[in-house]
């Protein structure tokens, strides 16, 4: 990938999640203190600002200062999870990677938010739509089935009742509602998915 095209992934994936700062946080503040959209927009508004020194960085030098950044500078328990996905991708993959290395980064990382955040798949947490996407990327799925996955991933944490976060303190309370960072995740996906197998 040229620098113009990488520059565009992370623009296009930074700006979805701006976009959606307002419906993220509505999310949260069903089941969480409202503030998830706030978070992110935060971080990503941070990213899109550094885009100009790190966009000719290779891919895992990218990667890692956009972890980094997300780190830093998003409050709550997104942030440096999120972050960790980012750092643990930038950690794995090779700087010219090819389709199989993402898909062994994309296993690392999910399993460095999963460490983090001591979560496992079916908590109502993110990490119930990197399972599944993980396994999608990993049976060869493209990018409109990733999208699907993600998407239907997102949609299966309403029943759901939280067991990990801030959402777990509500009990039976959480069920009925979107996981918010789920949804953050999912849109993220799709961004990403739109950029590399466009039209797809
Ligand atoms: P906070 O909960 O600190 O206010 P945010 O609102 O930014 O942080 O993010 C909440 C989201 O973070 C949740 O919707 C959930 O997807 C994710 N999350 C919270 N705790 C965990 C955890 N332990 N493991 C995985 N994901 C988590
Ligand atoms: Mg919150």
């Amino acid at each position: 990938m040229t620098a113009p095209s990488k520059e565009a992934l992370v623009r296009s994936v930074a700006e979805v999640v701006i976009a959606h700062a307002d419906e993220l946080t509505g999310l949260d503040q069903a089941i969480g203190d409202g503030d998830h959209g706030i978070n992110l927009k935060r971080g990503f508004e941070a990213v899109l600002a550094s885009l100009p020194e790190s966009r000719d960085k290779s891919w895992p030098d990218l990667l890692k200062a956009i972890g980094m950044t997300l780190v830093m500078k998003v409050g709550g328990a997104s942030g440096p999870l999120v972050g960790t996905f980012f750092l643990g991708l930038g950690k794995a993959l090779p700087e010219v990677p090819t389709r199989q290395d993402l898909v062994a980064a994309c296993a690392r990382a999910v399993d460095g938010v999963k460490a983090r955040g001591k979560s496992e798949f079916g908590q109502k947490t993110m990490i119930d739509v990197l399972v599944p996407v993980q396994a999608g990327l990993a049976s060869g799925a493209g990018g409109a089935a990733l999208k699907r996955i993600a998407d239907e991933a997102a949609e299966a944490t309403v029943p759901l009742r939280a067991t990990r976060g801030r959402a777990s303190f509500l009990g039976d309370r959480s069920i009925g509602h979107m996981d918010p960072g789920a949804r953050s995740t999912a849109l993220m996906i799709a961004a990403a998915a739109d950029v590399l197998e466009p039209g797809s």
